[in-house]
């Protein structure tokens, strides 16, 4: 008899965006004089830089040109586009990632929800808490999550809090652990780890054989002197997975393309994960569009870099306006120095939704309540600085005129 994968039936609505829309319409329709200003997005809003869509139109032309046209490409990504990561992102950092490490595909959100195709459906899985919910999410769907328990998560998961008291850094676990999930900068807490706090992690994941899964989707919010890459610490290539995007970084959110790299030297029971990732991406996927990948390969020009990194610096400008705003409010706020994401503790004891309903009653701002993020974001709240610069100084202001 024909039976469905039980495991999706265990996932619970995502009611988190849903319910922030549904509060926001309410609000909408019963104040029809008050402007709603968004801070809550996870999504960029400034356009792609000048350098990409030239590249991209330039792609676009060769398509429709016999001489020129191309089909299916590499599986993994075209050389021309792993060649500038390989220099750009890795050598200049005094790290040697091979071409055939870097893996081009459409998403760090496909790539993180993906790789556990190639590990053991009885691993344990260790992640932040709060946590960017794809990571387990895709393990309740492999099996890998145990039952949901109302109050305290997923009974296999094991949750290593990030908390104020903690500064945001994920304590080594107590029992043994198989799969980590690493974001940092972090989304959403917008805190940064250091090259000594990672280090730390992988000689854990290098003792005990464990490996980690380094989501560095933000490694180009970087402004201190912090570990771009995973790899930048010794001991990486033997333990870790590093998946890059750029969605943030470029404004690919929606023209797509992000990589992964899995360093050869990266063995389980004498097996190859790089090998095993080669070979579900060829099974699985056709690769990314020659014009996208034209596209990402331009963000490495001259013009392209100084574009991207302009884009870069107003995004931590509204970051710097959020926090400053907040603290001047006598609240305290983390993140957004390294990060679009200002993490605030919520003030007086409210819940994060209490917050949101404040926030959004008193001052028409909109943000992302902290405990839809896991247990232990709750009494704190998400602000992101990808609205525009008059936006975000006006909901400042009205923060500060309303707290
Ligand atoms: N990883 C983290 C931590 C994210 O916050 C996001 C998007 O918000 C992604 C990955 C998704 O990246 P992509 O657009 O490349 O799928």
């Amino acid at each position: 008899m024909l039976k469905i994968n039980e495991n999706f039936c265990k996932l619970p609505p995502s009611y988190l965006f849903v319910e922030i829309a549904r509060k926001v319409k309410e609000f909408e329709a019963s104040h029809p004089d008050r402007e709603v200003i968004r801070l809550g997005i996870g999504d960029v809003t400034r356009p792609l830089p000048k350098a990409v869509v030239d590249a991209m139109k330039k792609a676009s032309d060769e398509m429709g040109c016999a001489e020129t046209f191309r089909g299916y490409g590499p599986e993994c990504g075209y050389e021309f586009l792993r060649k500038v990561i390989a220099e750009n992102d890795y050598a200049k950092r005094g790290v040697t990632i091979a071409l055939d490490e870097i893996f081009i595909s459409d998403g760090a959100k496909s790539d993180t929800g993906n790789i556990g195709d190639i590990f053991d459906s009885g691993n344990v899985v260790a992640v932040c808490d709060p946590v960017y919910p794809v990571y387990v999410d895709t393990n309740v769907m492999a099996g890998r999550a145990g039952e949901y328990v109302e109050g305290m998560g997923w009974s296999k998961i094991v949750y290593m809090p990030c908390t104020e008291e903690n500064g945001f850094l994920p304590e080594l676990p107590k029992q043994p652990v198989d799969m980590i999930y690493l974001c940092f900068p972090n989304n959403p807490t917008g805190e940064a780890i250091g090259y000594q706090e990672l280090k730390k992690w992988v000689d854990y994941a290098n003792e005990h054989g464990a490996v980690i899964l380094y989501d560095a989707a933000y490694e180009a919010f970087i402004t201190e002197d912090l570990p771009h890459s995973i790899y930048e610490v010794e001991g990486a290539k033997t333990c870790a997975i590093e998946f890059r995007s750029f969605s943030k970084t470029a404004g690919f959110t929606g023209t797509r393309c992000a990589f992964t790299v899995i360093p050869k030297e990266l063995c389980v029971e004498g097996v190859s994960l790089n090998q095993l990732w080669n070979r579900r991406q060829s099974t699985k996927m056709n690769g990314v569009p020659y014009i996208v990948q034209r596209g990402a390969e331009a963000v490495y020009s001259a013009s392209g870099h100084e574009e991207v990194t302009e884009n870069i610096r107003y995004y931590l400008e509204n970051a710097k306006v959020i926090k400053g705003g907040l603290t001047k409010a006598g609240l305290k706020a983390y993140g957004g120095i390294n990060s679009p994401y200002v993490w605030l503790k919520t003030p007086d004891g409210l819940n994060s939704w209490e917050f949101f309903d404040l926030l959004l009653e008193k001052a028409g701002v909109v943000g992302t309540p902290g405990s839809g993020f896991g247990l232990s974001g709750e009494g704190y709240f998400r602000l992101t600085s990808f609205n525009s610069k008059e936006n975000t100084q006006k909901a400042v202001q009205r923060i500060l005129s309303s707290l």
